[in-house]
């Protein structure tokens, strides 16, 4: 009996194409995931730079009334001035209200640099809110497309799988069989045009009875290496 390369080479394309598709669908959840989490990250540098205003905010308005507080122990003590009796009492009292302006210009001046560093946030805010609505519709694009790709595949997976279902009973059992032992071994690729005098697939060189008997077509022959079906390949397919 001949043996029916064209229908196991349609076979094999087949199955390398199912393959492939399973392939890029199996991979889609995983992108869809790593899209996900992009976005996540996004959201996250926006609420940390939302928290870095809040308590920037408190720490304004904790030192304001640091300020407020000082600032009337200030004039408790300047009132006292006017009341003290002896001179140790006044010193003391001077050095008092130095040290106590001494801190409010220090507060005065650490809610300068509060207030400074206010601006560093809401830019950063800004820019995160801006990368996060540009990126956000990105990201749904990208997975937009994904999902449409996936439909798309599925449905081409569908019809190959179809396809495979119709061809197989087209082949003779015998040399049907031989093929999907070898494929579920091998990892798809249960066929190996020769070229030259090689197996294309492991290139080990094909005795030369065995390349007669190939290339005459009557029965199934392994390469002697790696247990492929070996064919001769036709006119066009040498050319590729
Ligand atoms: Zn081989």
């Amino acid at each position: 009996m001949d043996i029916d390369y064209e229908k196991l080479i349609h076979l094999q394309e087949l199955d390398k194409e199912i393959i492939s598709t399973s392939l890029f669908l199996d991979n889609v959840p995983i992108q869809i995931e790593k899209i996900n989490k992009k976005k996540e990250e996004c959201s996250q540098i926006l609420t940390l730079a939302k928290e870095k205003i809040t308590h920037n905010q408190k720490k304004r308005r904790d030192l304001e009334a640091e300020v407020k507080d000082t600032k009337e122990k200030a004039s408790k003590y300047n009132r006292q001035l006017n009341e003290v009796k002896t001179n140790i009492e006044y010193k003391s009292l001077l050095k008092e209200i130095e040290e106590t302006q001494q801190k409010i210009d220090r507060l005065e001046e650490e809610i300068i640099s509060e207030m400074l560093f206010a601006d560093e946030i809401e830019e950063e805010i800004k820019a995160a809110t801006q990368k996060q609505s540009e990126e956000g519709m990105r990201f749904s694009e990208e997975k937009k497309s994904l999902e449409h790709e996936k439909e798309e595949l599925e449905s081409k997976r569908k019809e190959l799988e179809q396809e495979k279902k119709q061809i197989l009973p087209q082949i003779p059992p015998d040399q049907r069989n031989i093929y999907l032992n070898i494929f579920k071994k091998n990892n798809s690729i249960a066929l190996s045009p020769v070229k030259g005098e090689f197996c294309s697939m492991c290139h080990v060189r094909v005795r030369p009875q065995m390349l007669n008997e190939i290339k005459g077509e009557e029965k199934i022959i392994l390469c002697e290496n790696c247990g492929r079906i070996l064919y001769w390949p036709k006119k066009s397919e040498k050319a590729e």
